[in-house]
């Protein structure tokens, strides 16, 4: 494999500071709680938490899906805690966060894919920090619609799925997935819930064709989803898949501003873009739309 070129200054990361920073950082170590947020080392931590926005992962972190660009651990995943909703609804209340993001690994090994378990997460929320907004970023749930139904009835504030790249590129960095069935599953959380808007995002980077990303972009509007997210991909070690390109900071505001058009209600586009970063922002202006 090609190693991935080096990184450009764009790329370089904010240091996290901020009371908010320490605060949340501290609370992590003594709870065992996992972020993706610390996990993933995001380098938008100091930003984010100072907001009161943060990102939970739950149902363990052993994924039953080895894509080559993700930099969680695959294998036998672990068992279910079942205390987890009631505590991380505990830390969602103490942080006082504003807006939580909650997403998990792929469990195909589950029946209902963790269904169950993230709609126990949204009541505990719901229950114990009425006041905090509860997004979810979830797995594809192998395209069951019945999962899908559990996780909608439980009132998540948005629904997120992300498509993550183009079809082409789904063989070579995310086997076990499937371009088509994740579309559908983004339709099918807008039938059962007009009300809830739903979400998106695709990594840059990995090799795709911009008139590719174009066309993902159309698709994912012809099933309704109004919040977007195009960050930039960073290969994880030399192992994972290198990165094709570093996309420069002006092709993002373009790819923005087409989404726009497009009638997205609010496209979060940079190379430091994760799915969360001013996940916030981005439910407010999905309400004025
Ligand atoms: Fe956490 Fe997401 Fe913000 Fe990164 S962008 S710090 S993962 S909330
Ligand atoms: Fe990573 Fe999600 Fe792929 Fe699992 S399914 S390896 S968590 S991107």
């Amino acid at each position: 494999k090609n190693p991935s070129p080096r990184k450009p200054d764009w790329l370089k990361v904010r240091f996290p500071a901020g009371p908010s920073y320490a605060r949340i950082d501290r609370y992590h170590r003594d709870q065992g709680l996992h972020s993706v947020c610390r996990s993933a080392a995001c380098p938008n931590q100091g930003e984010c938490w100072s907001r009161g926005t943060a990102t939970f992962m739950i149902l363990g972190d052993i994924c039953t899906r080895g894509c080559s660009f993700c930099n969680v651990a695959c294998g036998a995943p672990l068992a279910i805690d079942p205390e987890e909703p009631a505590k991380i609804a505990r830390a969602v209340a103490e942080l006082g966060l504003k807006h939580a993001v909650i997403t998990s690994v792929t469990r195909d090994d589950l029946p209902d894919g963790g269904a169950g378990h993230f709609a126990s997460l949204v009541r505990a929320i719901r229950a114990e920090a009425p006041g905090c907004r509860v997004e979810l970023l979830i797995p594809d749930l192998a395209g069951s619609r019945q999962a899908l139904g559990i996780i909608m009835e439980a009132g998540p504030d948005v629904l997120g799925h992300n498509v993550e790249t183009v079809p082409r590129l789904y063989p070579v960095v995310r086997q076990g997935a499937d371009f088509r069935r994740s579309l559908g599953l983004l339709a099918a959380a807008r039938e059962l819930a007009p009300a809830v808007p739903t979400k998106s995002g695709i990594m840059l980077g990995i090799g795709e064709e911009r008139h590719e990303v174009m066309q993902v972009l159309e698709e994912l509007r012809e099933v309704g989803c109004s919040l977007l997210t195009l960050g930039q991909y960073l290969a994880p070690t030399r192992a994972h898949h290198p990165v094709a390109r570093y996309v420069p900071p002006e092709e993002f505001a373009e790819l923005r501003e087409a989404g726009l058009r497009l009638g997205f209600t609010h496209v979060e586009a940079g190379p430091l873009v994760r799915s969360s970063y001013h996940a916030e922002q981005q439910f407010e202006e999905s309400q004025h739309a």
